[in-house]
């Protein structure tokens, strides 16, 4: 059954304000709702599982600030922590203890870096960690995976996924090629085609990174094997391997991907939820590659609110929150459960649709395949469903990230209520796109 289309007056009204400051009306692309139906939605408040927009429309959110907010909106214990430190001061561009404390409540329960540096941003997390490779190891190519996002630094815009794909583009304009010609793409999933750029470009590759779980172009899902291959591989090359945590941080587990997969990568790279909220990125590896970073080393990185007190408390209260018994097992359960439900019911239907999930981050794919590993294996034109979709849904008070290539998120703070209401509201939306 259609429903009536929300009311979007007010935030109507605030997009055309937008549009005479903003390109495209927005401070980062995919807000726009270029790609799917309508007016992007101004939001006014968030709490726990809820957001309310402008014209106040109320929905269960879906996408989490695209993945840091885990506890959900306004979560007490991290507002009241923000809230105590903010009275002291926002930031002081000198060390604090706090930097110290959220490091240590990291390393401590990380088995994979001794070391770490904040940074403000995912993608100066990962621009950074690219440069520490290409100091540590003395060599300028970078390999990166066809649909792999790692943020908007220049060599990394090559065939990108996330807001790009989203748009119809792989690459960004205004790269030169000459940082372009040292970014070298290959697919995901493909032994072969790694093989022979290891062959081609020998001595030459500083690193090779990837999303573990890449989630930027769809949820493409890589198997335990394949990413102990690219382990090995990077080994016997004397190649770093740099897993892009920025969205499996703290996600997937409180050791991210390289915890759920036991699998040892060179440098980390962090983003979303280690801020709770607020800006933080960071990088972390072992303690000898980390004293390459300045002003132990000779590779420079810097930051003007790097360690910022205000984002540092945040962080802290989060991930507090994370390792409190049972977290990662209840947020599993929980998604899985939903997951399944939605399977059952498009399976009954033989719909040519599929929900892909790992710990708490879901996508929904219009495909009848079994699984989906490389970004060339979506078909464009399954986005025109999602559009469809994502329509219905947010007239049923459900909001998903507005693109069809992004994943879902699933917050400690969804109700089993929340849940239920959503998967009605999903069933109906898709027996309306087919
Ligand atoms: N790396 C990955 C895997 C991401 O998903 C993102 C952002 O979505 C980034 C890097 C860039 O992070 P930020 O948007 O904080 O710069």
């Amino acid at each position: 059954m259609q429903v009536k289309d929300i009311d979007r007056t007010r935030s109507a009204e605030l997009y055309e304000k937008a549009k005479t400051y903003f390109p495209g009306g927005v401070n980062s692309p995919v807000r726009a709702f270029k790609s799917v139906y309508g007016t992007p939605l101004f939001i006014e408040k968030g709490d726990g599982s809820h957001i309310w927009d402008a014209d106040g429309n109320e929905f269960i959110d879906f996408c989490c600030s695209w993945g840091p907010l885990i506890l959900g909106h306004n979560h007490p214990a991290v507002r009241e922590k923000v809230i105590e430190v903010m009275q002291k001061g926002m930031s002081f561009g000198a060390p604090t203890a706090l930097e110290s404390e959220l490091a240590e409540l990291i390393l401590s329960n990380n088995r994979f870096i001794e070391k770490i540096r904040f940074v403000s941003s995912g993608t100066e997390a990962v621009m950074s960690a690219i440069r520490l490779a290409r100091g540590y190891t003395k060599r300028d190519k970078v390999l990166k995976f066809e649909g792999c996002y790692h943020g908007h630094s220049d060599s990394l815009l090559v065939k990108a996924g996330s807001g790009l794909v989203t748009f119809g583009e792989t690459s960004s304009a205004g790269v030169p090629k000459a940082f372009a010609d040292e970014t070298v793409v290959v697919s995901l999933n493909d032994k072969k085609a790694l093989q022979e750029a290891f062959e081609e470009f020998k001595g030459q590759i500083a690193a090779v990174i990837i999303e573990p779980v890449p989630a930027n172009n769809g949820l493409l899902l890589q198997s335990k094997e394949y990413l102990q291959y690219l382990r090995d591989i990077c080994t016997q090359n004397s190649t770093m391997l740099i897993f892009d945590e920025v969205i499996s941080g703290f996600r997937v587990g409180f050791e991210g991907a390289a915890g759920y997969y036991g699998i040892e990568p060179d440098i980390i790279t962090y983003g979303k939820i280690i801020g709770g909220g607020l800006p933080v990125g960071a990088y972390g590896a072992s303690a000898d590659v980390m004293s390459h970073i300045s002003p132990e080393g000779s590779v420079y990185q810097a930051g003007t609110l790097s360690g910022n007190p205000v984002a540092m408390a945040a962080g802290i209260a989060q991930l507090s929150e994370l390792l409190k018994p049972g977290f990662y097992e209840d947020m599993q359960a929980k998604t899985q459960s939903f997951v399944n439900d939605i399977q059952n019911f498009v399976a009954e239907r033989n719909y040519q649709f599929k929900v892909f999930t790992i710990g708490s981050v879901f996508w929904f794919a219009f495909t009848d395949q079994e699984s989906v590993s490389r970004a060339e294996d979506i078909d464009p034109a399954s986005m025109a469903k999602f559009k469809l979709m994502h329509h219905e849904l947010i007239n049923r008070g459900i909001y998903l990230g507005p693109s069809g290539y992004e994943v879902g998120f699933i917050s400690a703070a969804h109700t089993k209520a929340d849940l239920e209401k959503t998967k009605t509201a999903i069933f109906d939306s898709i027996d309306i796109v087919f």
